[in-house]
């Protein structure tokens, strides 16, 4: 059971009054409603109904079924800086409710006609009282010679408050106000984002309406609730999450971090703001709203925008709201490094989803809803995610460090290529290999072969890159067109062109010798080392030295630098900054005890290496980088029609696990009737 006796309300010393920075500004009738949603909260409520007249401006009603306000405490309550929140100037910086100036009540009965039912469960019976200009007033709001009580009347355990024409008194309040509907969509906006952070129910009715303009039943889940508030279509695509305090961030003053976050799965044009709380109350952060937009950034096609739900517990010592009238804005210590922190989580969580990718039937121009579920191509992030533990900041500046190394060395590294090995395909002096492993794992594809789908690659005609971050195309077949993952498909393509070739792979040669620990070099700094030691990482490749020359074209000179990689399709390159990451998990993930896991983990490895990745623009890049992307682009799409296409027509053989990856948009004589319509 909630203890629901009431806190005793105290008056401030007048030296905390004076210590308290500016009063409360009450702009918008929803200032005064989130105020009073928060009182009732406060109360330990499990119910609160609000109706709604002209938007707010006639009529706001809230009614709770907390723990009621003492009679003897009703002559305060509307008292400036009366509060039962705090006594001291010490408590204003360590209550856990800040929303405890002691203002709300008072700011509004100077603004509006006030009343309020109040019971709480100790009095048998409920108490009615009216309230002008902070003080106790006759029921026509008029303050009299002789002292106002409240009344006794009949009522329910908890209190109802009413605001009767907001803003009366201040005409110039009233006219800045704006139409009664945009008024009330602001209070729909604020209970909205209440009832979604809170487990208390929550309901809110336009008077005279029939039906609530929203309603919440209290203890609903997270995922329900956001479902009531924002819709379905944010809820199926969120993930939510509570994130594990570690020792720095407790001691940074961050005590608790959960919320839920749309994955890029959410397809959505309108900016909703992100509803974010500090210690229980809606606020705005931006800094923190700039950080984790710009996360999405990476993960989101262009102009599209996430949901986004935190909510953060910061030691309240910390916290301060006085930055804005309305304490909307606030700020906290040690913001940047929290804001990391979060942002951190908010990008390991997306690009967890991002890896098992899922296509969603969403045009219109679909005729037949397939079944979606997510493909796994996650081996790609796993050294990625072993450097993300540390925050995002750091984990953004080694990123550019491995980057631009890795721009550096295929400069100079690659102009040199093998050319006497046209194509990987028909050397002359092929190996048969025969070991049993390999024959094995060739028979296996065969056996996986999805007739009709590879029949589509087979026939296929490429028409072009659709989304070089999502990493899709779009091909023809026949009258119908289809758009494909291509980072799925080249997965399973360059395993196969590995698994096809192996042994008889071409070569990159690599004019300037540059040592494997160099390379991983990058993956390990003072702050975060992935969990394998690098001299292990380097002692395990070394011990294979051997069979990395003779299968797979990896080959390395006395001093153990690195002179040649596998090409495994003509012309093709592989992805020269994902270097670090491939010789990582050669290192560390790849079973050598077993020849057939060995084996076959190197090839997908390979795969991996030659995924080309998703362009995208950085937040604030410059034209320059721009620019650079465009080109990217232009050379990938021109490999992909040129190369890739040409290949996989001949060789490959798609297994049915892709049948996720390709989806047939149109049959083109369909189309043409649509563009025939318009
Ligand atoms: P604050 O919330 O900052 O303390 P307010 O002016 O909003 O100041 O409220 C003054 C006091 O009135 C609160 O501290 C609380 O004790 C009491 N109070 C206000 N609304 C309610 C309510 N719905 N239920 C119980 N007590 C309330
Ligand atoms: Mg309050």
């Amino acid at each position: 059971m909630v203890d629901q006796t009431p806190p005793r309300i105290i008056q401030l010393d007048e030296s905390v009054i004076n210590r308290i920075a500016a009063g409360e500004i009450i702009i918008h009738p929803a200032n005064a409603l989130k105020e009073l949603l928060e009182n009732a909260i406060d109360a330990k409520s499990t119910m609160i109904d609000v109706l709604v007249k002209d938007g707010g401006l006639k009529l706001l009603q809230i009614t709770d079924n907390g723990s009621g306000i003492d009679r003897e405490d009703l002559g305060l309550l509307c008292e400036r800086f009366a509060t039962s929140k705090l006594s001291t100037f010490e408590d204003l910086s360590s209550i856990a409710t800040y929303g405890f100036r002691g203002e709300a009540l008072a700011s509004i009965s100077h603004i509006a006609r006030l009343s309020v039912v109040t019971k709480t469960k100790d009095s048998s019976v409920a108490y009615k009282a009216y309230y002008s200009n902070g003080k106790l007033a006759d029921s026509n709001f008029k303050i009299s010679a002789g002292e106002a009580s409240p009344k006794p009347i009949a009522g329910k355990n908890g209190t109802t408050i009413t605001v009767e024409d907001l803003f009366y008194n201040a005409p110039a309040r009233l006219k800045a106000t704006k139409s009664k509907n945009d008024e009330f969509i602001k209070i729909l906006d604020v209970i909205g984002r209440y009832a979604v952070h809170s487990e208390v129910g929550i309901s809110c009715k336009k008077f005279g309406d029939s039906h609530q303009a929203l309603i919440t039943r209290p203890n609903l889940t997270l995922k329900e609730r956001i479902r009531i508030v924002f819709g379905s279509s944010v809820a199926n695509e969120i993930i939510d999450f509570k994130m594990e305090i570690s020792e720095e961030a407790r001691d940074l003053g961050l005590y608790d971090c959960f919320g839920a976050i749309t994955t890029s799965n959410y397809v959505n044009k309108k900016k909703i703001q992100p509803v974010l709380f500090i210690n229980g109350r809606l606020v705005q952060c931006d800094p923190l709203k700039r950080s984790i937009m710009s996360i999405y950034a990476y993960f989101l096609p262009k102009g599209n925008q996430p949901f986004v739900y935190v909510s953060l517990q910061i030691n309240p010592q910390n916290v301060d709201v006085n930055v804005h009238p309305t304490k909307k804005e606030v700020r906290f210590l040690n913001e940047d490094e929290i804001i990391d922190i979060v942002s951190a989580k908010v990008h390991s969580l997306l690009s967890k989803i991002d890896t098992s990718r899922t296509f969603k039937t969403q045009s219109v121009l679909t005729r037949e809803k397939r079944s979606t579920t997510g493909v796994s191509i996650g081996a790609e992030t796993l050294a990625i995610e072993d450097i993300e533990k540390a925050p995002l900041k750091k984990y953004r500046q080694e990123n550019k460090l491995v980057r631009t190394d890795a721009k550096q060395f295929k400069l100079h590294s690659f102009m040199n290529k093998n050319t006497s090995n046209n194509d990987t395909t028909d050397s002359n002096e092929r190996v048969d290999v025969q070991l049993s492993s390999i024959v094995q794992l060739r028979q296996e594809l065969v056996n996986s072969n999805h007739k009709g789908l590879t029949e589509i690659f087979n026939g296929s005609t490429y028409v072009g890159i659709i989304d070089e971050m999502r990493r899709l195309c779009s091909f023809q077949f026949g009258v119908k067109l289809f758009i494909c993952d291509y980072a799925a498909t080249l997965n399973e393509f360059y395993y196969q062109l590995a698994l096809s070739e192996f042994c008889n792979y071409g070569e990159f040669i690599i004019s300037e010798s540059i040592s494997v620990r160099e390379i991983l070099q990058n993956l390990y700094t003072s702050d975060c080392s992935p969990s394998v030691d690098l001299e292990d990482v380097v002692e395990r490749i070394f011990a294979m030295k051997d069979m990395y020359e003779e299968y797979f074209k990896i080959k390395f000179d006395q001093d153990n630098n690195l002179i040649s990689l596998p090409m495994i399709l003509k012309n093709i390159e592989p992805v020269v900054h994902k270097l670090p990451y491939f010789f990582y998990r050669l290192g560390a993930n790849i079973n050598y005890e077993d020849e057939r896991e060995c084996l076959q983990g190197i090839m997908k490895e390979i795969a991996l290496l030659y995924i080309p990745e998703p362009i995208a623009n950085e937040p604030g890049s410059t034209d320059e980088e721009k620019a650079l992307n465009d080109a990217k682009r232009d050379v990938l799409d021109q490999e992909l029609e040129n190369r890739v296409f040409p290949s996989l027509q001949q060789k490959f053989i798609a297994t049915s696990d892709l049948l996720e990856d390709v989806m047939e948009i149109a049959d083109l004589p369909g189309l043409y009737k649509v563009f025939e319509r318009c």
